[in-house]
């Protein structure tokens, strides 16, 4: 990432990457060799008259425009509006000219490709009918990533188009790490078991990690620790997902944000014969108004919680001992699944920038052989390949994410049929 070497990916056009949510949608144009930006900002609102898009054109300011028609469409024909200009502009570290500023293709993120998409593909009607499919399985993210799908189409018909699904890499989860143990059909007839997501990070930090450790892929076993808004953490074993603590949907597993995490699937039948409240109402709290924000009362945002803990608040201080307590315990868990740990790796907002999230994990995973090196972990690894434990023959890294380019590069290698 940020060199100005142009290598071969590059020569094949840039790739506008997009995450479409259901009132927003993220965007980056790059190259995907280099991982150097053209284009990157966010629309918000969409859907709605007072939609607005802000754009960043390298190197430049962020500039905000309002999009009145507010569509998916009025933000595609927005963002290539700004492509031309923007490829020219971008030229001052590299050969200008028409091969630079070439859109060779799109990418999506698509969270949910079920049990049938193991790898990024190529869109087409069929593929667009399947992740409609399994629009049952993530309701509030399918549909949206397909109204990206389709906006591209409309705008640019002819530009090829790729899904990268959030939980492709975890398809090689076996049987044992993925199954439920409830009612068959629950499984054969309604898709009920784990799935897993953050696939697109956990892959990109996995192989990052491979890189920084100098030491091939395929021979490392890692716990990935993705811990951003959303969080999960993932076993990687010889480059590929043996088990991750996210399951049908991305609600299961660490305390987040605003998700719970693991609870007690009997609270629901409880809490609605207590409460009055329905299954989707309380599935809602879950996912909406639990984890750290409902723990510490005073939102989800990491540094305030951190920074009111440390100012002796004792709402605060909890929700960290939980959010820590239940990190190290299913990172424990992810190691009994690989039967040894090479690394651990850190990664989201909360991974790649809280020295004390990683250290009072690490304190507590000494057993398995991690201890914090505190000026490495300070300094986020920087100065030190991404290294924040002591050396020794377990370590732990900070490896920033970075899935816009990993879908990039995935949009770039199945158009070019590799
Ligand atoms: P998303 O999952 O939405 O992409 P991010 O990966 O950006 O989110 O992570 C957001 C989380 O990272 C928030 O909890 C935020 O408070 C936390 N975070 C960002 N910067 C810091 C920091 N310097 N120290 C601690 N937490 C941070």
């Amino acid at each position: 990432m940020g060199e100005s070497v142009h290598g071969p990916g590059d020569a094949g056009g840039l790739v506008l990457v997009l995450n479409s949510g259901s009132s927003s949608v993220k965007f980056a144009v790059l190259a995907p060799a280099s991982g150097e930006r053209v284009l990157a900002g966010m629309a918000g609102q969409v859907g709605t008259p007072e939609a607005e898009l802000q754009v960043r054109r390298y190197p430049g300011r962020v500039v905000t425009e309002q999009l009145p028609e507010g569509s998916y469409e009025a933000v595609i024909s927005r963002i290539l509006g700004h492509l031309p200009e923007a490829g020219l502009n971008a030229a001052g570290d590299g050969p200008a000219g028409p091969g630079r500023a070439r859109l060779a293709g799109a990418g999506h993120r698509v969270v949910h490709g079920g049990e049938r998409f193991t790898a990024s593909v190529l869109v087409d009607d069929e593929v667009i009918a399947a992740i409609r499919s399994f629009s049952r399985l993530a309701p509030l993210h399918n549909p949206s990533n397909l109204d990206g799908i389709e906006a591209v189409r409309a705008v640019r018909p002819g530009l090829p188009q790729v899904a990268v699904f959030d939980t492709a890499f975890h398809h090689t989860m076996a049987p044992r790490a993925f199954r439920y143990a409830v009612p068959e059909e629950w499984y054969t007839r309604y898709g009920v078991r784990r799935y897993g997501f953050h696939g697109t990070s956990h892959r990109f930090v996995a192989e990052r990690a491979a890189a920084l450790l100098g030491r091939p892929l395929a021979e490392l076993r890692l716990v990935t620790a993705h811990l951003g808004n959303g969080c999960s953490a993932a076993a990687v074993r010889d480059g590929r997902s043996v088990d991750t603590t996210m399951g049908l949907t991305p609600l299961e597993g660490l305390v987040m944000g605003t998700r719970s995490g693991d609870v007690d699937p009997g609270l629901i039948g409880y809490l609605a014969r207590r409460s009055g409240l329905t299954a989707d109402e309380i599935t809602d709290a879950l996912n909406n108004e639990s984890g750290l924000a409902a723990l510490s009362g005073r939102g989800n945002d990491m540094r305030a919680i951190t920074a009111a803990a440390a100012a002796g608040d004792e709402r605060s201080r909890l929700a960290l001992d939980v959010f820590v307590h239940r990190l190290c315990r299913a990172i424990a868990g992810l190691v009994a699944s690989l039967g040894r740990l090479d690394a651990l790796v850190f990664t989201g907002g909360i991974g790649e920038n809280s020295a004390e999230i990683r250290s009072r994990a690490l304190h507590r995973l000494g057993f398995l052989g991690l201890a914090e090196d505190p000026v490495a972990n300070a300094s986020h690894g920087r100065g030190t390949g991404g290294r924040v434990s002591l050396p020794g023959p377990v370590q732990a890294l900070v490896v920033p994410t970075d899935e816009e380019l990993m879908i990039a590069r995935d949009t770039a290698r199945v158009i070019a049929g590799d």
